[in-house]
C-alpha cells in the first residue's frame, strides 16, 4: 500500500525547506504526496489561514509534513495538530559532528504535552487592563504524555528520563502533572528524575549530557526545546513530530524565518530530519536511518548554509543530501 502524505509548506522558508524534504523522501520511499495550503498568504487571499479542506485532508492522510506559518501560526498549527489527534510533541535536539555546537555532548528528546496547559487558549480580558489565562491540566492527558515519554525512552535506548514541572508554585495543575507522571513511572517500574523547570533550564545549559528524555508540560516543552536548539547549533537543525494515536504531523521546530525567506539560504536539515521521523512513523525504519545518515554526512563535511557558517544555498545542501542517499 502506498501511504498518503499531505504536504503543507505554509509561509516564509516553509516554501523552500518543505519541497527540499519532499525531494529527499521521494528518493527513498514510495509515498503519494498531496499538497495543501495554509498560513498568512492564504489568509490574505481568502480571509482564513487554515482552509477547511487542508484540515480535512490532514485528518485523512497517513501523515502530514508541515513547514511553518508566520503571523497566523496559532490559527494554523494548533488546529492542524488537533486534526491529526496529536497529544505528544516530540522534539529531539542532538549535536552533530562538524556543527559548531555550544554543547557537543547534547542528545536530548523533549516529549511535550501539546493539547492543554497554558496553551489551552482560554484567555480573557476581565476588565480594562486586566487579563487572565486558564491553565488546563487533566490527569488523562498527563498520564498519556508520561506513558508516551517512558515508552519512547525505552524504545530508543535513553536511560535518563526527567519529568519537568513547577509543582512547588503551580501546586494543583503541575502537582497533577507530576503525580500522574510518577504514577506511570511506578506502574512501569521505570527510573526517573523530577526537576523544577527553571532550574532544569540552567542544568541543561551546563550539563546536557546528564539528560535524555525530558517529559514536559506544554509551555515548558516549547521553551526548553528552543534552549536546546541553542545548545546544538541553532533552529535550522531541530525536527519535530506531533504524534496522535494513529495519525501524525511532522514539522521543523523553527518558524517561517521572515528575515531570510525568499533568499534560498534556509537550512533544510530540520525539515529533512522531520521527514526522517515521518518515515519512521510509517514503518520505513531503514529509509529513515539512511536519510539521517545522509544529513549527518552533509553536516559533517558540508556544504553548509549560512546559519552554520557556510555559504551554500538550500538547493546545494539538498542536492548534497540526495547525492549521499
Ligand atoms: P515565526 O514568527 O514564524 O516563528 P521567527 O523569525 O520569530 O518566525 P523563526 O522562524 O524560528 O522565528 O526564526 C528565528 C531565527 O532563526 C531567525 O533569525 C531565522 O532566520 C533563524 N532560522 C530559523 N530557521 C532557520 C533555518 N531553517 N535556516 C536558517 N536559519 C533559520
Amino acid at each position: 500500500m502506498t501511504e498518503s502524505v499531505l504536504v503543507v509548506p505554509g509561509d516564509g522558508i516553509g516554501q523552500e525547506v518543505v519541497p527540499a524534504a519532499v525531494d529527499v523522501l521521494s528518493d527513498v520511499a514510495d509515498l503519494e504526496f498531496f499538497h495543501a495550503e495554509a498560513g498568512d498568504h492564504v489568509k490574505r487571499e481568502t480571509g482564513e489561514a487554515l482552509p477547511e479542506e487542508t484540515y480535512r485532508r490532514a485528518s485523512e492522510a497517513d501523515a502530514t509534513l508541515f513547514g511553518a506559518a508566520g503571523e497566523t501560526a496559532a490559527d494554523v498549527i494548533l488546529p492542524l495538530r488537533e486534526a491529526v489527534g496529536s497529544f505528544a510533541n516530540v522534539r529531539p535536539a542532538r549535536a552533530y559532528p562538524g556543527v559548531d555546537a555550544l554543547r557537543p555532548e547534547t542528545d536530548l528528546v523533549f516529549v511535550r504535552e501539546n493539547t492543554e496547559g497554558v496553551y489551552s487558549g482560554i484567555e480573557s480580558e476581565v476588565a480594562e487592563g486586566v487579563t487572565t489565562l486558564t491553565r488546563v491540566v487533566t490527569e488523562e492527558a498527563s498520564r498519556r504524555i508520561a506513558e508516551y515519554g517512558f515508552e519512547y525512552a525505552a524504545e530508543n535506548g535513553y536511560d535518563d528520563v526527567t519529568i519537568a514541572h513547577k509543582a512547588n508554585v503551580m501546586r494543583t495543575t503541575d502537582g497533577q502533572f507530576l503525580d500522574a507522571a510518577k504514577t506511570v513511572a511506578g506502574e512501569r517500574g521505570a527510573d526517573y528524575e523530577e526537576a523544577l523547570m527553571d532550574a532544569l533550564a540552567m542544568h541543561l545549559l551546563l550539563r546536557p549530557e546528564e539528560y535524555g528524555v525530558v517529559i514536559c508540560p506544554n509551555l515548558a516543552g516549547d521553551m526548553l526545546s528552543d534552549l536546546a536548539a541553542g545548545l546544538v547549533g541553532g533552529l535550522g537543525l531541530l525536527p519535530s513530530a506531533n504524534v496522535g494515536a494513529e495519525n501524525a504531523l511532522f514539522e521543523p521546530v523553527h518558524g517561517s524565518a521572515p528575515d531570510i525567506a525568499g533568499q534560498g539560504v534556509a537550512n533544510p536539515a530540520a525539515t529533512v530530519l522531520s521527514g526522517a521521523m515521518l518515515l519512521e512513523h510509517l514503518g520505513y525504519d531503514a529509509e529513515a536511518a539512511a536519510v539521517r545518515g545522509a544529513v549527518e554526512g552533509v553536516l559533517a563535511e558540508g556544504p553548509r548554509t549560512p546559519d552554520l557558517g557556510g555559504d551554500a544555498s538550500t538547493e546545494d545542501v539538498t542536492a548534497a543530501i540526495r547525492e549521499r542517499l
